[in-house]
């Protein structure tokens, strides 16, 4: 699409998967221009047929928040929704059988005209690829091990944290390397103000639980509001939990029973031990607790296999 040309994306084509060509002084290539979402299509149970997508509008308005702050121009929701149905439909047979995986959607927003000074490139480009995976957890839930990085950040207060752009996984790549090769499944990021306030982790946002109390740190423009993250807020409060969303600190972490990540990848991730200035703290997993719930809770409802009191699920 062209702003120039009046804007609005024109209907898009399906191609097979390969390479694209791109201006080498595109504002994607030079000036990191460019957003992505992430998503699941999942194969419904064979009496309902068909597939299932979990709260795309909800990708789709997160695309549009972001283009606004990089100067792009996005496609509408009913567009983005349809891409992403069409998306599915073409790739059918490369969605795993229920309960083995999904298709994992990529949709990419670029600046893929030329612009040498720095500027908001003249053209833009949608498009959406797709791959199948694996679940995350190969049998029931693994729990993983964090480290708590106080050198590195992932975002400022006033840059684009709160955006899925491109750029702000350039900084997570070093550290999250430096944490994979000391045995730690992820790296969990501390706000670049205080070093103090949890932020999330790579590409999950971070939840604490203490007695019937979970908190999760607020969006306040450095971390990305999750769609995950947004749901498991509502489920926990349906089932009777105060959440808090606020500033939670390392110490609010260090003392509470349970923590876990959300997120489109690993839906609900328990954590058992987060290290932090060299010392290991644990805690609960296992069956009776909350992100067993919710993992059980949400999984069930994106593939189909509970009723969808939400409305979250869209049949494709
Ligand atoms: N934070 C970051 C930095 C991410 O990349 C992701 C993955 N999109 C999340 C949080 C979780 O967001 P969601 O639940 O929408 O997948």
């Amino acid at each position: 699409c062209s702003p120039e040309d009046g804007g609005g994306f024109p209907r898009g084509e399906l191609r097979r998967y390969g390479n694209i060509e791109l201006s080498p002084s595109s504002g994607v290539l030079n000036y990191a221009q460019g957003l992505f979402e992430g998503m699941k299509a999942y194969r419904r149970p064979e009496q309902a047929g068909g597939y299932s997508l979990f709260r795309p509008e909800e990708n789709a308005r997160r695309m549009q928040h972001g283009a606004d702050r990089m100067c792009m121009p996005a496609p509408s929701v009913e567009q983005f929704v349809d891409a992403v149905k069409q998306t599915v439909l073409a790739n059918r047979r490369w969605v795993p059988p229920q309960g083995k995986g999904a298709l994992y959607l990529r949709p990419l927003l670029m600046g893929s005209g030329p612009i040498l000074g720095l500027a908001p490139a003249p053209e833009y480009t949608f498009l959406i690829y797709a791959a199948p995976v694996g679940n995350y957890f190969k049998e029931g839930l693994a729990p993983i091990n964090l480290v708590v990085d106080d050198e590195f950040h992932r975002a400022m207060p006033g840059g684009t944290g709160g955006v899925k752009t491109i750029a702000n996984y350039a900084p997570v790549l070093r550290a999250q390397m430096d944490a994979k090769s000391k045995g730690f499944t992820d790296v969990l990021y501390l706000d670049s103000v205080h070093k103090r306030y949890l932020e999330e982790v790579s590409s999950c946002n971070v939840f604490v639980v203490k007695g019937g109390v979970v908190a999760t740190p607020a969006t306040r423009g450095t971390i990305l509001p999750g769609i995950t993250r947004k749901s498991v807020v509502e489920l926990a409060m349906d089932r009777g939990y105060k959440v808090e969303e606020r500033l939670v600190s390392i110490d609010d972490l260090i003392d509470a029973d349970e923590v876990f990540c959300t997120g489109t990848a690993v839906v609900v991730a328990p954590v058992s031990t987060v290290t932090y200035r060299g010392k290991r703290h644990e805690f609960r997993t296992g069956p009776d607790t909350l992100a067993q719930e919710l993992y059980t809770t949400l999984t069930s409802i994106q593939m189909g296999l509970a009723e969808d009191t939400k409305g979250w699920t869209v049949a494709v």
